[in-house]
């Protein structure tokens, strides 16, 4: 019996998320006394005996055809067959965690927490505490099945390198047939992804139109980092639908979130308020978003925006 871990990638690289979830998955497995594997399905660049630096002895790389893109029905049922050793799967809570873990749930009779923020309480049985109500409050869920599934929010843990190699074993999978076919992908332009990005910059209605976002975007060219808006901002058309955060948007967990001219509404903190650090530009010194940020610029942005970019600009020899 083992912790297996599911390992999420763009074809080159190890996602952080699921870096991070490989340490996690390796704790859990050195609390049971057990080993902790990883599953990675599809064509990869990247040297799969990297994740022993994350605590993981032994990786399963599954490839075939029906690998080259994600699929969550398919991918489910690979994982499904090569789960029956696992007590415990591990995800992280991203986009294809979200997707797979709720299949393999119902595939596998497993009880599943999604969005676990902390190590289980294995002392008695297996409890796992995660957010509930937008990050409002937390909940500790006894999972009670024999086999259990956690999916963990990003940057809930974090990532801790070390030594070592995973041995890593490439088979072939079972073929699965796929009910529908990815006939063409295309890519969203930018530098940065937002959900993989470490500095975000977001603005809200407080940038009054589209024709000011170059304050958004001539801060995150300085920082290297990804554009992100409010929703009232993408619902108007100012910016594109994808870089909506929040309860309705994408969640996302960078090291670093900067809210320019945003209030701070509960639905906007609740996709951004993993973020390790939050820094907050306002006018108004009651806005709500004061007080999740760690730090706060009371302000007009159309002045201090600038001044920051400039700043930075200088520092880095610009
Ligand atoms: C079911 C539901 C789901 C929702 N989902 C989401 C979601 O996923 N994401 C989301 O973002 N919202 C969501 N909302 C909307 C949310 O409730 C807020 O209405 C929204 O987040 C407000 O956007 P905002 O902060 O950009 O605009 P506003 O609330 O209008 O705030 C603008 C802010 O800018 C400040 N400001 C104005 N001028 C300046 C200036 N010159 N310099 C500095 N600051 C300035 C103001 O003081 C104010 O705080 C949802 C709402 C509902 C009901």
């Amino acid at each position: 019996m083992s912790v297996l871990i599911y390992i999420d990638h763009d074809h080159q690289h190890i996602r952080k998320a699921s870096l991070e979830a490989a340490c996690y998955g390796a704790k859990i497995a050195q609390q049971l006394g057990t080993t902790a594997e990883a599953i990675v399905l599809g064509p990869i660049a990247e040297d799969l005996s990297v994740l022993g630096k994350y605590g993981v002895q032994k990786v399963h790389h599954l490839t075939g055809d029906h690998l080259g893109s994600f699929d969550a029905q398919v991918f489910s049922k690979v994982i499904a067959s090569a789960a029956t050793g696992a007590t415990v799967l591990v995800f992280s809570n991203n986009v294809s965690g979200k997707a797979l873990a709720p299949r393999l749930s119902a595939r596998l009779k497993a009880g599943l927490v999604a969005g676990a923020v902390a190590l289980p309480d294995t002392s008695n049985g297996f409890v796992v505490k995660k957010n509930v109500f937008s990050g409002k409050a937390f909940a500790q869920i006894a999972i009670n099945t024999a086999q259990k599934i956690v999916a963990l929010n990003p940057n809930a843990f974090g990532i801790i390198a070390g030594e070592g190699t995973a041995a890593v074993e490439s088979r072939a999978a079972d073929a699965a047939v796929p009910a529908v076919q990815v006939t063409g992908t295309s890519k969203v332009e930018g530098d940065v992804p937002l959900t993989e990005a470490e500095i975000v910059v977001s603005g809200g209605r407080g940038l009054k139109g589209p024709e000011n976002w170059g304050l958004v975007t001539d801060l995150a060219k300085v920082l290297g980092a990804a554009t992100a808006c409010s929703r009232p901002v993408a619902d108007v058309h100012w910016r594109p639908h994808h870089e909506h955060v929040g309860q309705t948007g994408i969640a996302i967990a960078p090291n670093l979130y900067i809210a320019i001219g945003i209030s701070g509404a509960i639905q906007h903190l609740a996709g951004v308020n993993r973020s390790k650090t939050i820094v907050v530009i306002n006018k108004d010194p009651e806005a709500p978003f004061f007080k999740a940020a760690d730090y706060g610029i009371v302000g007009d942005a159309f002045e201090v925006v600038p001044r920051i970019t400039d700043a930075i600009k200088k520092l880095k020899g610009h």
